[in-house]
């Protein structure tokens, strides 16, 4: 198991993309705390399927875009483990507008929710990373951080936030080998996509190569390479799982 011994909190764990990424590193090993912010009985049901399978798991409510709630779910996770080796800020959420519409207060949540809840985290995380000399840190951005998305200029300025946040992290805690990625999700089929309107899922769609939209493990897949010790010389970069969506 390349996760074995390995701990892992994973944000806004309860459904969707988080979901399967728990799923995914408790099958290769790993201890998982399963972050959320409402949904317990779906978080619940995630930690359930955890141990069915034998490993560890830890439901812990907690707003990541609350500096405090933040660092609580980081020392729920040591109080539990005993270590924190692998942080995944996967929280997120959109308030869509385009910019003549957008309220001041849809911008302040999005950069809060989906950038400073990073940076919460990952500030509480890094102490403990710094101090054991290993962490992943894997920052869940998206495609359009690189391309834009008229009606989302929160969502994309948020999202090519944590880009930076990424490689100046990278930068500053390298030296204790603790590094740290993005991941780049293109149109993946969760709750949040399936809001949209048919015809808007039919325009996207013609933009991937691959014809199809992807799923939630094919994110996870990634996330669970990263956090092991194969991508260890792997530092600083974002990585798009988009069917080709941003190739140029
Ligand atoms: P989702 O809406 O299904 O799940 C988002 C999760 O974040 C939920 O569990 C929600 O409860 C949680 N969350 C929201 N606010 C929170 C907060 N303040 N504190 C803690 N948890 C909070 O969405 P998803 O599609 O699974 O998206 C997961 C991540 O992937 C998000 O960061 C999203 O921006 C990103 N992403 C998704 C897609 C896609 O196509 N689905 C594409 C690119 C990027």
């Amino acid at each position: 198991m390349v996760l074995s011994g390995k701990v892992a909190v994973v944000t806004g764990a309860s459904r969707g993309i988080g979901r399967a990424i728990a799923l995914v590193l408790a099958k290769k090993g790993a201890g998982v705390v399963i972050n959320f912010t409402s949904q317990a009985e779906a978080a619940e049901a995630v930690a359930g399927e955890i141990r069915a399978a034998g490993r560890q798991a830890l439901v812990c409510r907690a707003d990541v875009s609350d500096p405090a709630q933040a660092a609580a779910l980081v020392k729920a996770a040591a109080d539990e483990f005993g270590r924190v080796d692998i942080l995944v800020n996967n929280a997120g959420i959109t308030r869509d507008n385009l910019i003549l519409r957008m309220k001041e207060e849809d911008w302040d949540t999005v950069l809060q929710v989906n950038l400073k809840g990073a940076f919460n985290c990952a500030r509480a995380a890094a102490r403990m990373m710094v101090k054991n000399r290993h962490g992943r840190i894997i920052n869940i951005t998206s495609v359009v951080a690189l391309t834009g998305n008229a009606g989302q200029a929160n969502y994309c300025a948020a999202k090519a936030g944590l880009i930076g946040l990424t490689r100046a992290l990278a930068k500053e805690i390298g030296s204790r080998q603790v590094t740290v990625n993005a991941v780049a999700p293109g149109f993946i089929t969760t709750d949040m996509t399936e809001r949209l309107a048919p015809d808007l899922k039919e325009k996207m769609l013609s933009t991937v190569p691959l014809a199809r939209f992807g799923r939630p493990e094919e994110v996870a897949g990634l996330v669970a390479f990263l956090a092991s010790d194969d991508a260890a010389y792997i530092t600083g970069q974002t990585i798009a799982v988009d069917g080709g969506m941003t190739c140029f």
